[in-house]
C-alpha cells in the first residue's frame, strides 16, 4: 500500500511551502481529477481547494522494496545491532550497523561523504 506524506513549512504562521512524498507501493506518483476533486496518487490524497497541484517531479517517491532482497550476502549481521569497528589510527571506534532498509551504514566522516568506507568493507568481510 502506498501512503502520501505531506510536509508543510510554516513561517510566521503562514504556510510557505508544501512538499509531498509517496511511500511504499510500486506505482510512481501522479495527480488526477475525479468528480471535481484533485488527488495525489497512489494513496488517494485529496487536495484542498486552495492547494496548488504539485509538479510530478516535485513529489518524492520511495517505492516499496522487499527488505530481504538486499541482505542475502550478510547472514551474520543482525539488524538493530551496533557494531564497533576500529578506526585506521586505532585510537577510536566507528559504529557500523544495518539500517531498516538493509543497508550497512558507518558513523565515520568518509561514509557521510562517499556512502562507503573501509570500515564497512572490513566489517562485511569478517561477517560473511
Ligand atoms: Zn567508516
Amino acid at each position: 500500500m502506498s501512503q502520501v506524506l505531506v510536509n508543510e513549512f510554516v513561517v510566521a504562521g503562514k504556510m510557505v511551502k508544501r512538499t509531498y512524498a509517496i511511500y511504499g507501493g510500486l506505482v510512481p506518483p501522479f495527480t488526477m481529477e475525479l468528480k471535481g476533486e484533485r488527488y495525489i496518487m497512489p494513496g488517494w490524497y485529496k487536495m484542498k481547494q486552495n492547494e496548488a497541484t504539485p509538479d510530478i517531479k516535485d513529489i518524492a517517491y520511495y517505492p516499496y522494496k522487499p527488505k530481504k532482497a538486499n541482505i542475502p550476502n550478510l547472514p551474520n549481521i543482525e539488524s538493530n545491532k551496533v557494531y564497533k569497528v576500529k578506526s585506521s589510527k586505532g585510537n577510536s571506534y566507528y559504529e557500523v550497523q544495518l539500517n531498516v532498509a538493509g543497508i550497512v551504514e558507518c558513523s565515520c566522516p568518509g561514509y557521510v561523504f562517499r556512502r562507503k568506507c573501509r570500515h564497512i568493507a572490513e566489517f562485511v568481510q569478517t561477517s560473511i
